[in-house]
């Protein structure tokens, strides 16, 4: 059979594999000159290939357990024995994340470019898809240059509308629309959390390890720990993340807190200061965290307090002492969004997955016609889950089965 893939990105590239594996003449469409433009931009450059803990659980949608039979016919352990089959090696680091040893995500799209060629799958690059119709027995690409290829099945791959410089939008949405096909809601999801600015722009770039929980009111909407990173707009970093896609549909009246000496109760964090108090009366105020924090946070949350940050330790009372303690353990700045998608990393919700067969990706609509990666209504956490979901999601795709 000739299968015609649209898009060349981690799920189109794993489905073009595939294809091609199992027999099958596989042509792969892309708009963008090179392959794989966006996955070359993952893990900031490192691509955090996949999740050994890759499981139901990490993935939302209207449906999460959609995902669970192409995890199944495509496993993180499978998955890293294609790669290490078309010689990429990998390491795996804190939370299960794997990196290729080479620490680029150019390794991943070279590997994946070469494996393509040699298994004789066609590349038309440079040039979008416009229109995918049905007719007879199969399918007919139309491209924006005038080409018109047809073939017996077709698999959309064209991703979402996150990371729009690297090629993200929504033509993959469109092409199924056209056929039939209907989606969901979209927000961006991993992305970062705009805030009032006043404190994270004077922190822009400190990292600090933490726990955050997204509230309105007395209600917690979410919670998620990790790495979080100040910006000029709010902040960022796997735990902001995280919680993006709360803050994406949840409305108005939102605080964002952040726990920054997760590992200590607010009694140990009074009863830390009051002995630094008493041990160094003569520093200053500003200087209290310096030895559990970054330095500019430390001197931040004294002014976030409403201590003076030069005043020495010896005149803070111990209701000054209580407003640094909890300003350490709640840290919280008033959410106004997330950024977007121009700088979120993945697209929640999309074609409906109620509309696909899980077990194939299949479409219940269209004969001969499938769908996988992100274009459809899945999305996972932070940590390499949605590149787990595009190569498992698209190596099922491309069996045709
Ligand atoms: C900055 C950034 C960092 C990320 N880091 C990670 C990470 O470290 N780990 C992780 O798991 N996930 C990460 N993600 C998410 C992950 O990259 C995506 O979920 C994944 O790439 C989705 O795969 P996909 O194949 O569905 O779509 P994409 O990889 O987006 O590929 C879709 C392809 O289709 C092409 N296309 C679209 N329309 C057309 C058309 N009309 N004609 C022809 N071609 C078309 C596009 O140009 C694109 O190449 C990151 C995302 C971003 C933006």
């Amino acid at each position: 059979m000739r299968v015609l893939i649209i898009g060349a990105g981690a799920s189109g590239m794993f489905a073009a594999l595939a294809a091609a594996r199992s027999g099958h003449e596989a042509v792969l469409f892309e708009r963008q000159a090179r392959v794989g433009r966006k996955l070359a931009a993952t893990g900031n450059g490192r691509c955090n290939i996949t999740n050994t803990g890759a499981a139901v659980n990490h993935y939302h949608g209207e449906n999460p357990e959609f995902v669970r039979p192409a995890l199944e016919a495509l496993p993180v352990a499978d998955t890293l024995a294609i790669f290490r089959g078309i010689g990429l090696l990998t390491r795996e680091e804190y939370g299960g994340r794997v990196y290729p040893l080479s620490n680029s995500a150019n390794s991943v799209t070279d590997t994946l470019r070469f494996a393509l060629e040699a298994e004789g799958v066609r590349l038309v690059s440079g040039d979008r898809v416009r229109a995918l119709t049905r007719g007879g027995d199969g399918f007919a690409v139309s491209t924006e240059s005038g080409a018109r290829v047809t073939g017996d099945a077709a698999i959309v791959a064209c991703g979402g509308l996150a990371g729009e410089k690297l090629g993200g939008g929504k033509d993959g949405y469109e092409l199924l629309k056209s056929l039939g096909h209907t989606r969901t809601a979209l927000y961006p999801a991993l992305a970062q959390i705009t805030t009032a600015p006043e404190f994270p722009r004077a922190l822009k770039g400190v990292k600090a390890d933490c726990a955050m929980r997204l509230t309105r009111g007395r209600d917690l909407l979410a919670e998620s720990s990790g790495e979080a990173l100040f910006a000029e707009t709010g902040v960022s970093g796997p735990a902001a993340f995280d919680l993006a896609r709360t803050v994406s549909t949840s409305g108005e009246g939102l605080t964002l807190a952040l726990d920054l000496l997760r590992d200590y109760s607010f009694g140990e964090a009074l009863a830390d200061l009051r002995a630094r108090t008493e041990a160094a009366p003569e520093l200053p105020a500003g200087g209290l965290g310096i030895g559990a924090l970054p330095n500019r946070l430390a001197r931040m949350l004294a002014k976030y307090a409403g201590i003076k940050q030069d005043a020495p330790a010896a005149s803070l009372d111990a209701r000054a002492l209580k407003s640094l303690a909890n300003a350490a353990k709640a840290f919280a700045l008033p959410v106004r969004g997330t950024e977007g998608f121009a700088t979120a990393q993945v697209t929640a919700g999309g074609i409906k997955t109620s509309e696909f067969d899980a077990a194939t990706m299949r479409s219940r609509l269209v004969p001969g016609l499938y769908a996988c990666g992100e274009v459809l209504d899945i999305d996972g956490d932070c940590g390499g889950y949605n590149l787990q979901w595009a190569w498992s999601s698209g190596h099922l795709a491309g069996r045709l089965l």
